[in-house]
């Protein structure tokens, strides 16, 4: 499947849990992949060939802190080298941290600010030019349930995963008129590294939560997005999808 007419993803933090589900699920429909991660290269290379192997389609990893506007920017024009263009901005690269507010330090506050929503900003700019020259393009930012209702907690990483929610929809308004569709996805519990921290008991309850008693899969998430960068959503822009298993309602 691989040429030059395929269309092209580029999905941030795809080393890991729910971004590499992400890619996968983009790989099976014949899209040109592109990997973004910061840490995990042996992951990121894995899984490049695992998605090269399995569904014969173009991959390139490339690493990118995408707190970084620099490392970002390098990424895009590698792509573009590559690729020649960007269809697909999935922005799902992103930290957590439990902490009682009064803990939350400085640099806990940056860090947070600077990977979950200032790598979300970069990596929109960076690719916008691109999509607004095609008139043309798809773009999905992951939140979380505690974007829209709060986490005890987890004040600054409900704050920032808020901000995504007043970017998506700010963003979606500037660049509609330009043929670009700008959602979001808010997930609940899924069982990534992310949720490594919590004991079985708290995961237990987390599960009696939510009313389908059940936590969320990286396939559950990936399917959603999936859809909103799909023609199916081709009249859906500026809205917050949740994918939470009831938990929100
Ligand atoms: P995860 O398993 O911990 O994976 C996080 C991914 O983000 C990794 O691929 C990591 O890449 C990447 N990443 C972290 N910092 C980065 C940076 N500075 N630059 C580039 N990549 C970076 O987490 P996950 O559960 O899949 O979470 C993915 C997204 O879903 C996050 O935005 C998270 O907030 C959101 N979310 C998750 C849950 C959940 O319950 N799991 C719920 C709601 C929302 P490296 O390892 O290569 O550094």
């Amino acid at each position: 499947m691989n040429g030059e007419n395929m269309k092209k993803v580029i999905i941030t933090g795809a080393s890991r849990g729910i971004g590499s589900a992400v890619a996968i699920a983009f790989a099976k429909q014949g899209y040109s992949i592109v990997l973004n991660y910061n840490n995990s290269k042996e992951k990121a290379l894995a899984l490049a060939k695992t998605i090269r192997d399995s569904y014969n389609v173009d991959v390139l990893a490339v690493k990118a802190d995408v707190a970084s506007s620099a490392q970002v920017n390098e990424m895009t024009e590698k792509v573009l080298e590559q690729f020649g263009s960007i269809d697909i901005l999935v922005n799902n690269a992103g930290i957590a941290q439990q902490k009682l507010f009064t803990d939350i330090t400085d640099d806990d506050w940056r860090r947070m600010l600077d990977i979950n929503l200032t790598g979300v900003f970069n990596c929109c700019r960076s690719v916008l030019p691109c999509m607004i020259r095609n008139h043309s393009g798809a773009i999905v930012n992951i939140s979380s349930m505690w974007g829209q209702t709060g986490a005890s907690c987890e004040v600054h990483y409900s704050a920032v995963k808020a901000g995504i929610i007043g970017l998506t929809k700010a963003l979606a308004k500037e660049v509609g008129p330009s043929g670009i569709r700008v959602n979001c996805v808010a997930p609940g519990v899924v069982m990534t590294d992310m949720m490594n921290g919590f004991d079985d008991e708290t995961i237990q309850q987390l599960k009696e939560e939510a009313v389908l008693n059940t936590l969320g899969t990286p396939k559950n998430i990936a399917d959603a997005i999936a859809f909103l960068c799909s023609d199916k959503a081709s009249f859906i822009t500026g809205q917050v999808l949740s994918v939470n298993g009831g938990m929100v309602i």
